[in-house]
């Protein structure tokens, strides 16, 4: 089988390699460079966790992202994760820590309720204003995503199946036909299409534009004092949900910065228009920072960053069969990377057998417990 996939973010690459392992043929089209500095998945990290709120569904297909990602580490000959552990703070009326903690619950992942009085005794570097309730679980950690989505593009380019076309980008997307038409003018054909593209499906295929709405995100690096920062080196990951403005805190393992973002969706922007990123996006951010993080004014902003990513109603992944030979890839709102791996693997299983779309398309929207057979 022959398979032409529109993009080479973590999506288009890991359906990549998944065919190419199974023997298929791919072109792959990229349309900067690969990897391209502004696709969503070019960042230092990404974060792998199991607290997931009230979506039973995709904490249950962690342990299925870890088995995708131990056998990408296995094909690349190294491995790009540091476990954390994922420390969930609530309160203010936020519940999504006890919700993530009693839907663990019932899938025999279990988080331990941490004391708040022991909360800033376990991790020192944390301030517990504002924390009512805290849960931790060991499991958890940070994917070094853009060194993940370099090594990927490397492997790929040595294979014999795979070519890869940076710098092409494709002007229209027949998934009747399985063709594609770059703008250069030259057309390509292959037995189906995947369109990966990210915040700019919508340019591609305008119908879907209303459903995968581009978001624009800012996310602060710190420059943080040395004790700080090897404090901070042994984690854990944060995610905390007790006031406006929700955060999440990426520790700076093996090297990398450390990062702070918001879970705001800002559903709107372009991902073609300029990225820099005003200190007066992050206002409320780093008020929340100063009541939650330790010696926090004597941390400076290293750098902003503006990413974008495709965000849907219910937050849930797009992973669709589209006309007769066609598939749309976005597993994102805003999530999507720790599962990269998997979405990949089971697309190219299920491209290249006759398993169930429809059944596909709802185990990535994470309501069936198992890919299809
Ligand atoms: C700030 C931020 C924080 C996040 N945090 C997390 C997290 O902690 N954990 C997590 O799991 N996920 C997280 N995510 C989400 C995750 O990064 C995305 O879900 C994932 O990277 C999406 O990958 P993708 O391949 O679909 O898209 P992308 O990486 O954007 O790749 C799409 C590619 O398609 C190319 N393309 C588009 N149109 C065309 C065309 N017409 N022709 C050729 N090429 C084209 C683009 O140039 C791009 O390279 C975060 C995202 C952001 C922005």
């Amino acid at each position: 089988m022959k398979a032409i996939i529109v993009g080479g973010g973590i999506m288009g690459l890991c359906t990549a390699w998944g065919l190419a392992r199974d023997g298929h043929e791919v072109e792959l089209f990229e349309q900067g460079p690969l990897p391209n500095p502004l696709a969503s998945s070019m960042d230092e990290h990404r974060l792998i966790r199991h607290p997931y709120g009230d979506h039973v569904g995709y904490a249950r297909l962690i342990d299925d992202a870890y088995v995708a990602w131990d056998l990408l580490w296995d094909d690349l000959g190294q491995r790009f994760y540091a476990i954390t552990g994922t420390l969930a703070l609530t309160g203010n009326g936020a519940d999504w820590a006890e919700r993530s903690a009693a839907a663990l619950a019932t899938i025999g992942k279990p988080m331990t309720e941490l004391p708040v009085t022991d909360l800033t005794r376990r991790f020192p570097q944390i301030e517990a204003k504002g924390v009512e309730r805290a849960f931790w679980i060991e499991s958890g950690g940070v994917l070094f995503a853009q060194d993940i989505v370099a090594a990927l593009a490397r492997h790929l380019a040595r294979q014999s199946r795979v070519r890869l076309h940076p710098h092409t980008s494709v002007r229209s997307a027949d998934l009747e036909q399985a063709r594609i038409v770059t703008e250069a003018g030259t057309a390509y054909a292959a037995d189906v299409v995947v369109v990966a593209a990210g915040a700019w499906v919508g340019r591609l295929l305008p119908d879907l534009g209303r459903q995968l709405v581009p978001s624009r995100q800012v996310v602060i690096y710190f420059d943080l004092p040395a004790e700080d920062r090897a404090a901070w080196a042994k984690g854990p990951m944060v995610i905390e949900k007790t006031g406006d403005v929700g955060l999440y805190l990426v520790p700076p393992m093996e090297g990398r910065g450390l990062k702070v973002g918001d879970h705001e969706f800002s559903r709107s922007g372009d991902p073609m228009a300029e990225r820099t990123a005003r200190e007066d996006d992050i206002q409320p951010l780093l008020e929340r920072c100063r009541s939650l993080l330790r010696g926090f004014d004597r941390w400076r902003t290293d750098r902003l960053k503006a990413c974008f990513y495709t965000v849907t109603d219910d937050e849930r992944f797009v992973v669709e069969k589209h006309g007769a030979r066609g598939w749309v890839m976005s597993p994102c709102s805003g999530h999507g990377f720790k599962f990269g791996a998997l979405m990949g693997l089971e697309l190219a299983r299920t491209l290249a057998s006759d398993r169930d779309a429809a059944a596909h398309a709802r185990w990535s929207a994470g309501l069936e417990a198992a890919a299809p057979t």
